[in-house]
């Protein structure tokens, strides 16, 4: 059987370039090191890379749990999809039971974690990383509007999600943060299997609430902006009152509910024909527990 066990996917969306030159790089960097053991790497949207697109048809990473249709059966994502899943799933010809998938933001993020529910591998990775990194998680969970990532087709896997950076646009800052996390997942399963890695006492994580869109006109067009105070401030809670878009006419909407509520990914572009300004979130901990590490060496054979 095949030693890979962690499957890094760069290009998922085609106008994420940072991700791909950063595996790039690595790939370089660690040819000839023991790094390259247990790693695996692929493009997930090749062809959307090459047009500088974020998709051909409809999005590679809403399309990981979409049904074959007549209607959607050619589209170039949703028979991408099972090329990866047939090659590096489970039951694939070279499977890796981790998936690590690399996006950029457009978004003040920094260099965050996105995990999709709640299964104890994903956290178990997460709190790895977090303790290492001191890295925020987004746990994008009950989102009806949003399924079929990419990472949820795998026993385990978790985004690493890096911005702001503009779509199409390579930064050699956001590449070497990449590349931090790259030489740590390197390293990851031979730590792992020499017991070099220990968890934190607790994971904290952001809980996906619900998205709001930008306030619209009879006409459907957007009639506001994300207010200036909200811009690069994701992750900063936010109270009754407090601004949240600006209009035309200099009128400030802002957050009504009662309840401290944090702002993830404002004002991301992609997500404009999501019709999603910014998606509310709620801060929540959980004690890890050290049974996690077994659990995991158990599910990778180590
Ligand atoms: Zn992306």
């Amino acid at each position: 059987m095949s030693e890979k066990k962690i499957l890094i996917v760069s290009g998922t969306h085609g106008n994420e370039l940072n991700p791909v030159w950063a595996v790039k790089k690595f790939k370089n960097l660690i040819s000839k090191s023991p790094k390259s053991k247990f790693l695996e790497f692929t493009i997930g949207n090749p062809k959307s890379l090459e047009e500088g697109l974020r998709y051909i048809d409809v999005d590679l990473n809403r399309s990981f749990n979409v049904l074959k249709t007549s209607s959607n059966q050619k589209f170039y994502e949703i028979n991408r999809a099972d090329y990866l899943i047939n090659k590096y799933g489970c039951q694939g010809s070279e499977p890796c039971p981790i998936v690590v998938d690399l996006h950029t933001t457009t978004s003040g993020m920094g260099t965050s974690i996105v995990m999709y529910g709640r299964r104890q591998r994903d956290f178990c990775l997460a709190a790895i990383l977090q303790s290492k990194f001191g890295l925020p998680i987004y746990l994008h969970e009950k989102d009806k509007n949003q399924t079929g990532f990419l990472v949820e087709a795998w026993p385990c896997g978790l985004v690493i999600e890096i911005g702001p950076v503009a779509q199409n646009h390579y930064d050699s800052e956001i590449t070497e943060r990449f590349l931090i996390i790259l030489n740590f997942l390197g390293d990851l399963i031979s730590n792992l299997k020499n017991n070099r890695i220990s968890l934190p006492n607790e994971i904290s994580f952001f809980v996906h609430q619900n998205s709001i869109d930008y306030p619209r006109n009879e006409n459907y067009d957007i009639k506001a902006l994300i207010h200036p105070l909200r811009i690069n401030n994701d992750w900063k809670g936010i109270d009754e009152g407090e601004p949240l878009f600006l209009d035309i006419n200099d009128n400030v909407h802002t957050y009504k509910e009662k309840e401290i509520i944090y702002p993830l990914f404002i004002g991301e572009a992609a997500y404009r024909e999501k019709n999603i300004a910014m998606s509310f979130t709620k801060k929540e901990i959980l004690k890890c527990d050290q049974e996690w590490i077994n659990g995991f060496l158990s599910f990778l054979n180590l």
